[in-house]
Order: C-alpha cells, then structure tokens, then sequence
C-alpha cells in the first residue's frame, strides 16, 4: 500500500501534468498531433510482468497519451456540439475520484445522494422544467434518451394492464413510436436497447431546417391506433433548430400520449432569456434528456434524465436486492432513477458547474456562444463561393463551399492541417457540409474572428476548377 509521501507525489504528479496541458491548449493546434495509428504504436507494448511505482506510471501514461489527445477543451474546437471540461468541474471531478463514492445507495453516500438532490433542483429551475420531475444523473444524452423512453415505456404498458419491466414485449400490446426524421442517431439506439426497433417506428417529414411538419405529424397519428410515444427534438446537431413543441404536445397529449424531448444541448436556450423562446411549449412534454458535458461543461460523463412521472422514472429503472437500502417516504435513492448500480457520483460536478457559473453565467455564455456563431456565419458568408445553409439562431452553423462536396472536405481537411481550429464535416440533406458548433466555455468572440478568418483565408488559396 502507499505510504502518504507516494500518494502526495502521484496526486501533485497528476495534477502539474494537468496544469501543462490545459495551460498549452489555447497556443497548440486545436487537434490531435499524432494519428490514430501513431497511438497505436506509442501504447504498444507488452503485459507487465512486475508492477511499477505510482509516479512513475503517471508520468508514463502522460507522455505517451498527450500527443494522441483531442484539444476538445480547446478555445477554438468547433468539431463537434460538445463542452469543453470547465476547469471548476474537472477539480469536482478530482475530488469525486479521490473520494471513491459509490453511489448506487443514499444511505452509504449521503453527500453523493443529497448533492444529487440540490442539483436536481437548480437544473429544473435553471431550465424551467416541471419542479416536481424527477433527474437521473446518467452518462450523457444517449442514455438520457434510453431512461426517458423506458419510463415512457413503463407508463403506456402499465396504463394497458402489462407489466413490460417483468415481462418484456413479447405478447405486449403494440406501442406506436412516433419519431422525426432528423432524430439523433441515438434516439434509434435507445429504441433499438428498449426492444421497440428503430426500424419499427412511424418516421415523420421535417422542414429544410430540420423541424418536424406539425401537419405530417397530424397525418401519422390520425394514421395510428393504441397507444403513442412522441419524439422531438430541442437543437438538430446541424442546424441547431427546434421543434414546434407547443403544438406537437398538445397533439401528443390529446391522444393521451407521451411526449419525450431528445434536448442534448438545445434545452440550455432555455436558460437563457434571448434564446429562451426558441423553446416554447417545451415543459409540456413528458421527459427530456440533456448533456452536462455540452453546454454546462462539466466534464465526461456526465448527462439527465429528467421525467415528470416520478413513478414511471422509477419504477423503469430500480435495481433491488436484500443487500441494498430500502427507501422510506421522501427519501431518493440515486440509482432508483438510472440504469447503473455503481457510478461515479455525477452530482458534485453538476453543482461545482451551477454554483460557480450561476443562473447568469450560464445565460451569459449561452448567449455570447449564439452571437459568436451568428457572427461567423455573416463573416463567411461575405466570402463568394461560401454559402450559409442554415439560419443561426443558436449555436450551430452549417456551410458549403463551391460547388462540390470535394471541395468542402478539402476545406474541412486544410482547415484540421492548419490547426488554428477545428472543424468536422457531416452530411446535411443532399450535401457534404463543414459544421462549426460553438460551444466550448473558452471560446472568446475574438476566437469566433480568427476563425473566421482562417477558413475564408484557406478557401481563397483552394484552387477551384
Ligand atoms: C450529443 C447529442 C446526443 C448524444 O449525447 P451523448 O452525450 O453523446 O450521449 C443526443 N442527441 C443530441 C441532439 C445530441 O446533440
């Protein structure tokens, strides 16, 4: 066992090698500098016989992982829509591994459990959402999705006398998943773990921005008989627009449906009150999931499910044995609401990020993140041959450069090589387009410029046939 003198070493070991890295992030290329394949050679190596000591395998692991890192927490990483581990709550983070909580019981961890608790209550208020719902502390959106749907599943199944957590789908009355067709990728993954088939869903036609038509969604209901699952979306990851929610609510509800919002990162407009509208409507529906680690940027991993049926929350996702503390009344135990029995306690890190932004850090950088993204796409668009696909009214910017998709990915792959930031392309409609999403807590609106400036420089020296 280590003696105290070793644990000292490997923490400030830890620590100094964290404080190189972070301090080197805004001046280093905003991308990995050796490859996939590079990696692959510097971890090669073969099962260690003997151990090694503490400081020594610290220092080792740091020198080889650095060069393969992203520089995700960079200031100008605009690869994908992900946050950027605030320092405050990468520090929470520290503290939630040193102290070694399992939180799969309240009554072992009272700080893990009640942490969770306050947490749980300033994100409902922060987001205006329903106070009484209840918040799973989960990995991400993904598998916010998948709780969300799973109490969704509960309450339908329950409401027609089957009993779906004892005795799955076979012989169930059908459920009709009613999805739109821009969803997240893992909006299908949670049907497809639920046991409802991505495939076997009613697919419902979305505008040119990504929004679902509330006149074909009427059409595939009127369509529909039994019992209905809505999805909608709250920021489409490319064109960061909304769903009308008012409206698909009501008509959710009038069929005595449930309505689950996939708002992974969208949901945070709504704590921000010159976004806030784009989110009408949306504490009608019936759960939502939503990132920690995207706009609140708190570290990996960290996510909510957030249901308003506390019951059919529960009641999808308890895990039971004589060995585990049985709830009395009021009392919450924080696995009740997740699929996990042992995890790390998330809600330190979620408070760490809300006590230190606070209601207006969060609107703050919201908003500046939204006007950073509205100020590069006018910059681009005055360049010939760019053209802005989408309207920015949050955070997201898409772009197309000339008249090929080619010549967007040599854009995209000069703009890795350069390093000034970092852009990713995706395919939106029938196009290849590079899409920029601001939002890591770092990026400054001079940031936003030199950006700018790099891609419109890069795409005046591509030749273009
Ligand atoms: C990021 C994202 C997800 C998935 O979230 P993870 O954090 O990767 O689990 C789902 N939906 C949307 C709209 C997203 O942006």
């Amino acid at each position: 066992m280590p003696d105290n003198d070793d644990l000292e070493h490997v923490f400030r070991l830890a620590a100094s090698r964290a404080l190189d890295f972070r301090k080197s992030l805004s001046s280093r290329p905003q991308r990995p500098e050796m490859s996939y394949d590079d990696m692959r050679h510097a971890f090669e190596a073969p099962l260690p016989e003997a151990g090694q000591s503490a400081a020594d395998v610290i220092e080792q692991l740091a020198d080889i992982a650095e060069p393969g890192l992203g520089v995700m927490a960079g200031p100008r990483f605009f690869g994908w829509v992900i946050g950027a581990s605030h320092p405050v709550g990468v520090a929470a983070d520290w503290l939630t591994s040193a102290w070694g909580q399992n939180t799969g019981s309240h009554l072992a961890t009272p700080s893990a459990a009640v942490v969770e608790e306050t947490a749980s209550r300033w994100l409902l208020e922060l987001l205006d959402l329903p106070r009484e719902c209840s918040v799973g502390f989960v990995t991400g959106a993904s598998v916010a999705n998948f709780v969300g749907l799973a109490a969704a599943r509960h309450r339908t199944l329950s409401q027609l006398d089957w009993d779906v957590e004892g005795h799955g789908l076979f012989g169930a009355p059908t459920v009709n998943v009613v999805v739109g067709d821009d969803a997240h990728t893992t909006v299908f993954s949670a049907l497809k773990y639920l046991g409802f088939g991505y495939e076997r869903v009613h697919r419902v036609e979305t505008d040119a921005a990504g929004r679902i038509v509330p006149s074909a969604f009427q059409a595939v209901l009127d369509n529909i008989d039994g019992p209905i699952i809505a999805i909608a979306q709250a920021g489409q990851i490319s064109t960061g627009a909304f769903d009308p929610f008012d409206d698909l609510a009501d008509r959710t509800h009038d069929r005595d449906g449930w309505l689950h919002v996939d708002c992974a990162f969208g949901l945070w407009a709504r704590a921000c009150p010159d976004r806030a509208h784009l989110t009408a409507g949306l504490d009608k529906a019936d759960s939502w999931a939503v990132d920690g680690h995207k706009w609140l940027q708190t570290p990996y991993d960290s996510g909510f499910a957030i249901v308003r049926d506390r019951d059919a929350h529960s009641r999808a996702m308890t895990t039971d044995a004589s060995y585990l503390p049985q709830i009395t009344e009021g009392q919450r135990n924080p696995s009740h609401f997740v699929p996990e029995l042992s995890r790390r306690a998330r809600g330190f890190a979620t408070w760490a990020m809300i006590r230190h932004l606070g209601r207006t850090g969060v609107a703050d950088m919201v908003s500046r993140h939204c006007r950073i993204a509205r100020n590069m796409a006018a910059r681009l668009a005055e360049e010939s041959g760019i053209e802005i696909l989408n309207q920015v009214e949050l955070n997201q910017v898409i772009l197309r450069f000339g008249e090929s998709d080619e010549l967007t990915q040599a854009v995209i792959d000069q703009v890795q090589e350069d390093g000034t930031c970092l852009v990713a392309g995706a395919k939106w409609r029938d196009n290849w387009v590079m899409r920029i999403s601001v939002i890591s807590w770092p990026t400054t609106d001079e940031d936003g410029d030199i950006s700018a400036d790099t891609i419109a420089k890069i795409w005046r020296g591509i030749d273009t046939p």
